[in-house]
């Protein structure tokens, strides 16, 4: 049977990949600090004989007994909300706990996969974004703490698949969306469901020409499915080319949503990206991936699981 450790596990994307590797027949050990994710989203797999938790910070020295085939290196605050509340453990976990992971890796002869972003590109001069771009980071910015902890990610991965033959991946994530996300975490999916359900008005950053391309939960999961099986060494972007303005996107949540809400204007916050879409030629070509699940469809299944949340949790916000 092969054992996968996951990082991040009790977040969003790592309890969705927890789910699918235990399909999958993996032995599946999930390791999280819980400093943004919620022990709810893999208290389904707590009965499991195949499931472990493992309640430790990435950032501090890791170590597992026995054999290891497979690790996903998830850890890591994901909402500017989270990694600007956040900074230091946002630099940490990118740094200290990917060299940590890649030790293990190392130590284990394991293969792994980590975790980057399309943020790599930060506000992007190229457009279409393909894996050839190099960026456009702010280090000294806000949002440096993040973009230049994942660039850090990525370069010290390819130092170790090249100096000490690892066997390694690199998934650049575009904004993904889906169950599990924490209603209050500030991204703009739960941001415009919650504010929907309660009857607030939509809150649109600067005049919401910026553009993002959501990609659903199941798209991704299978695209980093895919990726660690290949033999793919390279960055490969993971997302929905289906490109919206955000002033667009809360139009269609209110649509969707079938309330009356009005959307007002907030500032811009500091070197948020005025444009993202991934160009995702290369992973069509060497995962023979595409995303299936279309924007209507995604977020009516998402609206579902945010509307049976308790009222209780409905009210809970960040700021
Ligand atoms: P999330 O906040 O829901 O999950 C992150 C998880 O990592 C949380 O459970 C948190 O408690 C855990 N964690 C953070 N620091 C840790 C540490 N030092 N030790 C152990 N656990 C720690 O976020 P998410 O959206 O699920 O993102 C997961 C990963 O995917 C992150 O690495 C993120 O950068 C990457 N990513 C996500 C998206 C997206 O759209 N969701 C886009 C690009 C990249
Ligand atoms: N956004 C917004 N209102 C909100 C939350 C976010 O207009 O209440 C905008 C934000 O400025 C950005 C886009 O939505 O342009 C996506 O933001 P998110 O935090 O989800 O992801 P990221 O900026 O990391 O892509």
């Amino acid at each position: 049977m092969k054992k996968t450790l996951i990082t991040g596990a009790a977040g969003f994307l790592g309890s969705h990949l927890c789910d699918r590797f235990i399909s999958e027949g993996h032995h599946v050990i999930g390791m999280d600090n819980l400093i943004t994710g919620d022990i709810k989203n893999i208290a389904h797999l707590f009965p499991l004989e195949r499931f472990e938790f493992h309640h430790h910070d990435v950032s501090t020295f890791v170590h597992l007994e026995g054999d290891l085939d497979y690790i996903l290196h998830f850890a890591s605050p994901a909402s500017p909300i989270d990694y600007l509340k956040i900074p230091i453990e946002t630099l940490k976990v990118g740094s200290l706990g990917t060299l940590n992971l890649l030790g293990l890796a190392k130590e284990k002869g394991a293969r792994i996969l980590v975790a980057s972003t399309s943020e790599v590109y930060g506000d992007p001069l190229v457009h279409p974004q393909n894996e050839e771009y190099y960026g456009n980071v702010s280090p000294i910015g806000p949002r440096g703490v993040y973009d230049e902890a994942k660039r850090f990610m990525e370069s010290i991965t390819m130092a170790y698949h090249r100096h000490h033959g690892l066997d390694t991946r690199i998934v650049r994530i575009f904004n993904t969306y889906g169950s599990r996300m924490r209603l209050n975490d500030g991204r703009v999916v739960p941001a415009f469901m919650g504010q929907a359900l309660r009857g607030e008005d939509l809150t649109v950053f600067g005049d919401g020409s910026q553009t993002r391309s959501f990609t659903y939960i199941d798209d991704q999961v299978e695209g980093i499915f895919r990726l660690l099986m290949s033999d793919y060494v390279e960055p490969v972007n993971i997302g929905n080319p289906d490109e919206t303005t955000i002033k667009e996107f809360a139009e269609e949540i209110i649509k969707l949503t079938g309330t009356n809400q009005k959307i007002v204007h907030k500032p811009l916050p500091k070197d948020d990206p005025l444009q993202r879409q991934p160009d995702i030629t290369r992973a069509k070509e060497i995962l023979n991936w595409e995303p299936k699940v279309h924007r209507s469809e995604g977020l009516k299944n998402v609206f579902e699981y945010f509307k049976s949340l308790s009222k209780e949790e409905l009210q809970k916000k960040e700021h």
